[in-house]
C-alpha cells in the first residue's frame, strides 16, 4: 500500500526547534520553520498548552490531513531491539516458578530457567497464539513503536507454530509496522538435535534473521559450533544475524567475543546483533573495553533491557567506544517478566534508573537508544525527522524530553507512513481540591 500525505505542523524537535514536518506519500518531503511554510499553511503556532486536550488530525481544503503538534515534542517513532513476540501473555500458563530462577540473586540459575519456561511450548498452538500477539503489537502500535526485532522459539518443543503465529500477524500488520522475524532455537542447536533445520525451515518461511543463543550450549565447543553454524546460515541466505549471548551472571561466558570475531571471519560486519550480553557487566573493566573494541571492528551492535535482569550490559561504556546500542522490551507477561506493553518511553525511563542515566545529556542519548540508534542497530532507517526518511513518527504530550519521560504516556499521535494509526488522550478532573492560586 503507497504511503500517506500529511502535514504535521508546530513540531518540536530534541534540539529545540520547532518546525513544520510536510509528508508525501509516506516519506518526509521537508522540515521547516513552523509557519514559514507556503500557502495552503494551516498556521499553527505552537502554543504553551502543555498536556491539554490531544492534537487530533483534521483536514485540509485539499483534502490533506494535518496533526497540530501544538508545539510538542515529535521524534521519530520507537524501535524495540528485542522482544518474545509470541511468548506474550503466556505468565498464566507457566507460573511463577522460571521468574523466580531467572531473577534470582545474580542470575545463576538463568538456564534452569529457560528450561523451565519451555513447558508451555508444548502446549504452542495458533488458536490462542494468534490473539496474543496481535494484542502485543496493538500494545505497540498504540505506544509508538513500528518497528520491532521479535524472536520467535523454533525448536524440537515449539517445532513451527510459534513462528507460523507470529508470520500470519506480522503480515496482517505489515501496512503499519515493520516485524523483523528472527527464528531463534532457544535451547541451542547442538543440545537440541533438530533445531537447525527448523530454523532453516522457518527462514524459507518468511523469518527474516538468523537467531542464536550460544551460551546455553553445554561447553564453549558446542557454543562456538553454534555460532559457526548461525553465521555461515546469515552468509549462504543473505540474512542478519542475531543472538542471545552470555545470558548469565557468569564472568567465564564469551559467546559474545565468538559472534564478533565469527562474523568479522565472514565478512559480516554491520549484520550482526547481540541481545542480553549481561555476563558482560560482571567481566573486569580492561575485558569489556576489549570486547567492545573488538565489536566496534565487527559493527556488532547490542541490544540491553537491563529491566528484565538484575545484571547488564555497562551500556554507556560500550556507547563511548562507539558500538551502537539500543534498548528492547524483551518480554511482555511472560515466563521471565510480569509487566512490559512495548511501551520503550517506559523501558527507557527504567533503563535511567539502572544505568544511572539521569542527566540531562543522559536523556538525549536514552531517547536516541529506543529511536534513531536502535534503528541503526538493526539496519533501519536512522534519519529520524529528515527529508527523505519515513513518516513515522510521533507527536508527544510535552514540550520537555524530561516531562516526556518522567511521565512516559503513550503519544499523542502516532504515523505510520504518513497516516495517523493511532490517537491517545487522558484527561484528570480534579474534585474537593483548592484551586490553584494565580499570581497576579
Ligand atoms: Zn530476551
Amino acid at each position: 500500500m503507497a504511503g500517506g500525505d500529511l502535514r504535521v505542523t508546530g513540531a518540536r524537535l530534541l534540539d529545540g526547534r520547532v518546525v513544520d514536518v510536510e509528508v508525501v506519500d509516506g516519506a518526509i518531503a521537508s522540515v521547516v520553520d513552523a509557519g514559514s511554510a507556503p500557502s495552503g499553511d494551516v498556521g499553527s503556532a505552537p502554543s504553551g498548552d502543555v498536556g491539554s486536550a490531544p492534537s487530533g488530525d483534521t483536514t485540509r481544503t485539499d483534502g490533506r490531513a494535518v496533526v497540530d503538534a501544538g508545539g510538542r515534542l515529535v521524534t521519530r517513532s520507537f524501535v524495540d531491539g528485542h522482544l518474545h513476540l509470541e511468548k506474550a501473555f503466556t505468565l498464566e500458563r507457566v507460573g511463577d516458578e522460571a521468574l523466580a530462577a531467572y531473577t534470582a540473586g545474580d542470575m545463576g540459575s538463568a538456564s534452569q530457567a529457560i528450561e523451565l519456561a519451555s513447558a508451555v511450548k508444548r502446549d504452542y498452538d495458533r488458536s490462542w497464539l494468534v490473539p496474543n500477539i496481535r494484542r502485543a503489537l496493538r500494545e505497540a502500535i498504540r505506544h509508538g513503536t513500528l518497528t520491532i526485532q521479535a524472536f520467535v522459539d523454533v525448536d524440537t518443543t515449539a517445532q513451527l507454530e510459534g513462528l507460523q503465529a507470529v508470520l500470519q500477524v506480522r503480515d496482517e500488520l505489515a501496512d503499519v509496522l515493520d516485524v523483523q522475524v528472527v527464528a531463534f532455537p532457544q535451547d541451542g542447536v547442538v543440545r537440541d538435535d533438530g533445531a537447525a533445520a527448523l530454523v532453516e525451515e522457518a527462514l524459507h518461511l518468511g523469518a527474516d534473521v538468523v537467531g542464536g543463543i550460544p551460551w546455553i550450549e553445554f561447553s564453549d565447543r558446542d557454543a562456538q559450533r553454534h555460532v559457526d553454524w548461525a553465521c555461515d546460515l546469515a552468509v549462504t541466505t543473505g540474512r542478519r544475524v542475531a543472538m542471545l549471548t552470555d545470558d548469565a551472571g557468569d564472568p567465564s561466558l564469551r559467546t559474545t567475543e565468538m559472534l564478533a570475531t565469527a562474523m568479522i571471519d565472514r565478512g559480516l560486519q554491520g549484520r550482526g546483533v547481540a541481545c542480553h550480553a549481561r555476563a558482560v557487566g560482571t567481566y573486569a573493566v580492561p575485558s569489556q573495553l576489549r570486547l567492545a573494541r573488538l565489536a566496534r571492528t565487527a559493527g556488532l551492535a547490542f541490544v540491553s533491557d537491563p529491566q528484565t535482569g538484575p545484571v547488564h550490559l555497562p551500556v554507556q561504556r560500550f556507547l563511548d567506544e562507539g558500538v551502537d546500542v539500543a534498548l528492547g522490551q524483551d518480554d511482555v507477561e511472560d515466563a521471565y517478566y510480569p509487566f512490559g506493553r512495548s511501551n520503550l518511553l517506559e523501558v527507557a525511563f527504567l533503563a535511567a534508573h539502572s544505568l544511572g542515566m539521569l542527566a540531562d545529556a543522559d536523556q538525549r542519548t536514552l531517547i536516541e537508544l529506543v529511536t534513531t540508534r536502535a534503528a541503526r542497530v538493526l539496519g533501519a532507517d536512522d534519519r529520524g525527522i529528515a527529508p527523505g526518511a519515513p513518516a513515522d513518527l510521533v507527536v508527544h504530550g510535552h514540550e520537555r524530553l524530561v516531562d516526556v519521560l518522567r511521565v512516559h504516556a503513550a503519544p499523542q499521535a502516532v504515523v505510520s507512513r504518513g497516516r495517523v494509526v493511532a490517537t491517545t488522550s487522558t484527561t484528570s478532573q480534579f474534585h474537593q481540591v483548592p484551586a490553584p492560586v494565580v499570581d497576579a
